[in-house]
């Protein structure tokens, strides 16, 4: 056995991720090892693989008891002897465990900090083979760290007394100070240091300026019907509105804050995981016991209190590998609130709040960079390219920018005029000659700028203040934010320099279209196989991702396997899991493709996907287009195709008629004609007239015709036409 043959056999996977081997091969060899991968990254495998590989037990200290029955259920759905001893244990049970893993029945053994610590465990251990001790969250075992908890600080004594084990240490924490602490408490060498990308190319990453806060929200999630989200409010008042509210309007949604009762806090979440609930409205007191791979968007209601936050909590989406979508709504009335608690601390804790607070305005405040650049920067990764294409501004169409010399001059004046010791807003104030206390009280309705930029409002004045900050005139400083030219401002001044940019707030700013090659697959089958892993989940007591993960399923629509071969091939499908699951879902799979005449797909690896996907780019096709004319021409109708795409069938008609004026042949069999209500006579000239001029325009068509027939009646024609 090696452990690319397990990943294939038990987990069901054709590829490690970035880092999982070398780590894996790293503990083979026995050698102690950091590994530090953002939420998502994989860091199970690290040791699940090398546990079935070792003839001793694996023992894996995590402080999340929540968590180990999900990972113990996971486990064992593969078919690998695992189990958990902690707390919650009745007294049998425990002890029945405790049975288990003395008769060396046992590969990998869940353990709390504080259970492997008491002498029953200890004693227990001393009589087995332990050849791998894994400290998983390790970054609990640093006081620097955001979760210290002392009994990880004697983590260090267990190890000892167990040379001969190899030790793996886990973190999604990456800063320098807690790595070190790590590897220090725990005597590691520096060189067994592996740090994956915090780059999680999955998520769309969105700020968007808050207005009609709640309508944008189920704007937003209109789109993602049937899919679990999360969102963030920044209180518990907050967070019981607006579920409320959701819930008014159909959602079927749970509020998650420290405020609720222990017992409440459990349903609400183990709901959410089960798939028996679509929304969580939380607090950030939600998320840490959570390991549900299928979270497809996360939105941040508020403004989060720093990046360092925002990012594990955006961390949490889309953990399968599949896309998901982040959304924060930003407001400069959530900056006021923040500063307003921040207002309430003293000294050095206060000076870093504001500091974590300047740098995600900051953020929120970029409408022309790279989101991940700022975000990756925060933790020392420098991102390589220039564009993402799976955010917000990068997904941007270019704006339309115009000359502001003359108001951005007005500003920038206005800055120098108040001595350069104020905020945007006091400037805007100035500008506007608000007759506010303020203004009047530090005599600034006697300065020459005083009343000058009526013809603008407020909001395009702070609108302006922004932009002229990203563009490097403005510097903005200090808790009070107050602003003060740059030396390329002053330079632009004297030599009247034109600057572009926008007056209008964008409401909606124009996307390019979503160019990321996803799996199209059957959405209506999904949805009957979702139900079967569901129905499935409940009568084992389990989430229904210990079944099989969206992914599994969202391959299976693609590809519709109808043999225990072919679902071997499908990701996510391991032996064990074959045996056990395997038939139940081929009985949703069969009489769904008999009934709709779909064939089996062969399911293509992934860089083969990649050429293809590159190569219907050239030929200008986009990969629905050609997916929807294979599908045709394997024998599924107009209506079938509706279906599974769920599109009009005007929709369904465009890209047949790409996919034929591409060069591809149409089958010869559906019976287009039926769509048409045009009279036969009409429809024997049209024929006649795409025969003559080509199909490739309608125009020209419509014009000979003399525009007796209309545009939508022209496209079915010509695809009568096309298909002859
Ligand atoms: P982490 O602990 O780093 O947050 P997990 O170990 O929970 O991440 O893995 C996240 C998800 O990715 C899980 O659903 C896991 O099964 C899946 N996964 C891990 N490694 C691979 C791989 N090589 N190929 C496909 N999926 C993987
Ligand atoms: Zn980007």
């Amino acid at each position: 056995m090696t452990p690319e043959s397990i990943l294939k056999t038990t987990f069901g996977y054709d590829t490690f991720r970035p880092l999982q081997r070398e780590i894996i091969e790293n503990v083979l060899t026995r050698r102690d090892s950091l590994a530090i991968m953002p939420t998502g990254g994989g860091k199970s495998l690290c040791y699940q693989i090398p546990a079935l590989l070792f003839d001793g037990l694996t023992v894996v200290v995590s402080p999340l008891i929540a968590l180990m029955k999900d990972q113990v259920e996971q486990m064992r759905a593969a078919g690998v002897p695992a189990l958990f001893i902690n707390s919650t244990l009745s007294p049998e049970a425990y002890n029945e465990n405790m049975d288990y893993v003395r008769r060396g029945q046992v590969k990998l053994l869940y353990v709390a900090p504080e259970t492997l610590l008491t002498p029953r465990i200890l004693g227990l251990l001393s009589e087995l083979k332990v050849d791998c001790l894994t400290i998983d969250e390790a970054h609990c075992i640093s006081e620097w760290g955001h979760d210290f908890r002392p009994e990880y600080r004697q983590l260090a004594d267990v190890r000892r007394r167990y040379p001969e084990a190899v030790c793996l240490a886990l973190t999604a924490t990456a800063t320098p100070r807690v790595r070190t602490d790590i590897t220090r408490s725990l005597g590691f060498k520096a060189s067994n240091e592996f740090v994956a990308s915090f780059n999680r190319e999955n998520l769309f990453i969105e700020v968007a300026p808050k207005r009609d806060a709640e309508i944008q929200l189920t704007r937003f999630l209109e789109r993602f019907k049937d899919q679990s989200g999360i969102i963030y409010c920044f209180s518990r008042r907050q967070v019981d509105e607006l579920s409320d509210y959701l819930e008014r309007r159909g959602y079927v949604v749970r509020p998650y804050h420290a405020g609720l009762d222990d017992d409440t806090r459990r349903r609400n979440q183990e709901a959410f995981i089960r798939d028996d609930v679509q929304i969580m409205v939380a607090t950030i007191a939600f998320g840490m016991g959570i390991n549900k791979p299928n979270v497809r968007f996360i939105v941040h209601f508020d403004l989060p209190k720093s990046i360092e936050g925002y990012y594990q909590e955006i961390g949490r989406a889309g953990r399968d590998g599949l896309p998901a979508h982040c959304l924060l709504l930003y407001s400069y009335g959530d900056v006021a609130k923040l500063r307003y608690f921040i207002d309430q601390k003293e000294g050095d804790e206060r000076k870093a709040a504001v500091q974590q607070l300047d740098a995600i305005v900051r953020y929120a405040e970029d409408e022309r960079n790279c989101r991940r650049k700022p975000l990756l920067a925060y933790f020392g990764e420098k991102f390589p390219a220039e564009k993402c294409d799976n955010c917000d501004n990068c997904n941007a169409e270019a704006p339309i920018l115009e000359d502001i010399t003359i108001p951005a001059q007005k500003f920038l004046s206005c800055v120098v005029r108040t001595g350069e010791r104020f905020g945007a807003g006091h400037v805007a104030d100035v500008l506007l000659g608000s007759k506010n206390e303020r203004v009047l009280r530090l005599g600034h309705d006697q300065v020459s700028t005083y009343g000058i930029g009526k013809e603008l409002t407020q909001k395009q004045w702070m609108h302006l203040a922004r932009q002229l900050s990203q563009m490097g005139y403005l510097n903005q400083d200090g808790e009070y934010r107050t602003l003060s030219l740059t030396d390329s401002a002053r330079a632009a001044l004297k030599s009247r320099a034109k600057i572009f940019g926008q007056l209008q707030e964008v409401e909606e700013r124009a996307k390019k279209k979503d160019n990321k090659k996803e799996l199209e697959y059957n959405h209506a089958l999904f949805a009957l196989l979702r139900a079967k892993r569901k129905e499935l989940a409940d009568a084992d007591g389990v989430p229904p991702y210990v079944i099989f993960s969206d992914r599994t399923l969202v391959e299976m629509a693609a590809y519709y396997p109808q043999s225990k071969e072919s679902l071997l091939g499908i990701s996510g499908v391991g032996q064990v899991k074959l045996e056990k699951f395997g038939g139940l879902f081929l009985e949703v799979i069969a009489p769904y493709c008999k009934k709709h005449k779909i064939a089996e797909k062969a399911r293509e690896t992934a860089p083969a996907r990649r050429k293809k996907a590159a190569k219907s780019a050239e030929s200008g096709l986009g990969t629905r287009t050609t997916l929807i004319g294979e599908a045709y021409n394997d024998g599924a109708s107009v209506k079938d195709l509706m279906e599974r795409y769920q599109v009009t069938v005007g929709t369904v008609i465009d890209h047949l008629t790409r996919y034929a004026l591409a060069g591809s042949r149409l089958r010869n069999g559906e019976d287009f004609q039926s769509l048409t209500s045009t009279s036969p006579e009409d429809q024997q000239a049209a024929l006649a007239a795409f025969e003559e001029l080509g199909a490739e325009y309608l125009k020209p068509v419509f014009d000979k015709l003399g525009g007796r027939i209309n545009y939508d009646e022209l496209k079915i024609l010509r695809l009568c036409h096309l298909a002859r």
